[in-house]
């Protein structure tokens, strides 16, 4: 009996039998290509070879043949099993589009007693009734993020510092989860807070309802201190006192931080990564500045560029490596999700980097005031004066009308990096994401001219760095494989 056709039946007749898949490249210099198929599997080539994919004259045997089939960058015509390969891996890679707004973050006020010349989200110092959300608007609030199809959300509250306006968190947290266990929805929460206003009340608190705390530390006390200014200059103390407290009283892995690079952090980033070992932190998120609130203001943002900030990633991508090798499992947060994106086709639920963008989809904000923004960022921008991504207020939409309203219909829609000038021909596209909101508040264009954009050239830069240690060390591939799996 004959179980298989013949070898024959299989062969390739040559480059009129064959077909050539999408697929992009990125020239890393005169003699070789970084050549990325659909969904951003990279193949390294010389330019020789790349000039023989496009031209298909490869034949089975000749080993580029078997490096293209493999890649799916070529199939054979009538071979319909490769297509189909990459539109299913294709799926699984845009799954996160089934999950609609995972993340709800409440502005509960904008009161802060820091005076962070950095600080994004434009805070204020006085004036309670002004910049306190009200316990009506949070409740409307709720019904909206509970309106939201997940069966699973994330509650956030933000500032300003959320600890000033404690008592209408735990309003909130406690309203939620009631509503949700009676429509059978989970709902977790996180407070994003500086811990100077820790207690054992709000401590208490979170462990009754597990929820999470996420601060900032940007280094060793001096370089916090000056990043962070607070009446008694002691911003670093709490927030160290604060993460040990949390520790011991929640557990370890219930508290992270988050850095904010400076033009004084850019020396420094050892220093950064061995403050965090020190507190026993899980990893590290090397975060450059953004362009909104303070930031702009006192003009901490410019002070360095994309070219400055990825010498600095480097060094301390290389540092982590370093210390990784020595037995000590701690990531670079940021690595670890380009990583995944790089080498897995699990779906990434990182809001602030996909296609279509994760503006309204991914997050929706709800200010200290009822207005209804896209994103954080863009309620930054509103703080500045311009309400490009305010999608509505809580007093008047539902869930619905904000989700489908024209404005965020036509930004998502305006911004996909698919087809986007300069993304649609780039290798790292599958990798990448949109962000309409960097791009409209450095260049009024949420679409972006790329080549002029630093969040390109950061991203560039980024994988670029990513593949190349791929390609070297073993043992550094290794780390950066086990990232990417955990
Ligand atoms: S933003 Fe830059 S790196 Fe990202 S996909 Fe677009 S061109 Fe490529």
């Amino acid at each position: 009996m004959v179980r298989f056709l013949p070898e024959a039946h299989f062969a390739s007749s040559g480059a009129g039998d064959l077909q050539l898949l999408p697929l992009r490249f990125e020239r890393l210099d005169d003699h070789r290509y970084l050549v990325a198929n659909l969904v951003g599997d990279i193949l390294l080539m010389s330019a020789a070879e790349l000039d023989r994919i496009t031209s298909l004259a490869v034949v089975p045997g000749d080993g580029l043949y078997e490096r293209a089939v493999s890649k799916q960058l070529i199939a054979r015509k009538n071979q319909t099993s490769q297509l189909q390969l990459l539109g299913l891996r294709l799926r699984s890679r845009m799954a996160f589009l089934r999950n609609a707004t995972p993340l709800h973050i409440f502005v509960v006020t904008l009161r802060c007693e820091h005076s962070c010349p950095y600080c994004q989200v434009s805070r204020r110092s006085t004036d309670r009734d002004r910049y306190d959300m009200s316990e009506e608007t949070a409740m409307r609030g709720v019904d909206v993020a509970l309106a939201a199809p997940m069966q699973s959300i994330k509650i956030e509250f933000q500032g300003g510092e959320p600890l000033l306006n404690f008592e209408l968190v735990k309003k909130i947290v406690v309203e939620a989860e009631q509503r949700s266990a009676a429509i059978g929805k989970v709902v977790s929460f996180v407070i994003t807070t500086n811990l100077a206003l820790l207690t054992d009340g709000v401590l208490e608190f979170c462990r009754e309802h597990a929820v999470l705390i996420s601060t900032s530390l940007d280094g060793p006390a001096d370089l916090h201190n000056k990043n962070r200014p607070r009446p008694g200059g002691n911003s670093h103390t709490l927030a160290t006192t604060g993460i040990r407290r949390v520790q011991e009283i929640l557990g370890d892995d219930r508290v992270g931080a988050l850095m904010t690079t400076t033009e004084a952090s850019l020396d420094r980033v050892e220093e950064i990564v061995d403050e965090y070992i020190s507190l026993n932190l899980d990893g590290i998120f090397l975060r450059p500045l953004s362009p909104y609130g303070f930031a702009i203001k006192t003009k901490q943002f410019g002070k360095y560029d994309a070219s400055r900030w990825l010498t600095f990633y480097e060094r301390g991508l290389r540092y982590i490596l370093d210390i990784n090798r020595q037995g000590r499992y701690f990531p670079e947060f940021y690595a670890s999700l380009l990583l995944k994106r790089m080498l897995t086709d699990r779906p990434i639920g990182y809001v602030d980097l996909r296609s279509p963008a994760g503006i309204g989809l991914g997050a929706l904000v709800y200010n200290y005031d009822g207005k209804v923004f896209a994103s954080d960022e863009g309620r930054m921008l509103a703080e500045m004066g311009d309400r490009a991504f305010e999608l509505g207020d809580l007093a008047s939409d539902d869930y619905r009308s904000l989700i489908l309203s024209e404005k965020l219909v036509g930004l998502v829609s305006a911004s996909l990096t698919q087809c986007a000038p300069q993304c649609s021909s780039c290798a790292y596209e599958p990798h990448c994401g949109a962000d309409p909101v960097y791009h409209h508040a450095t260049q009024l264009d949420p679409v972006g001219i790329k080549p002029l954009s630093e969040f390109c050239a950061r991203h560039k830069g980024i994988f670029r760095l990513l593949f190349e240690l791929l390609e070297g060390s073993p043992e550094d591939a290794a780390i950066l494989r086990r990232w990417a799996a955990a």
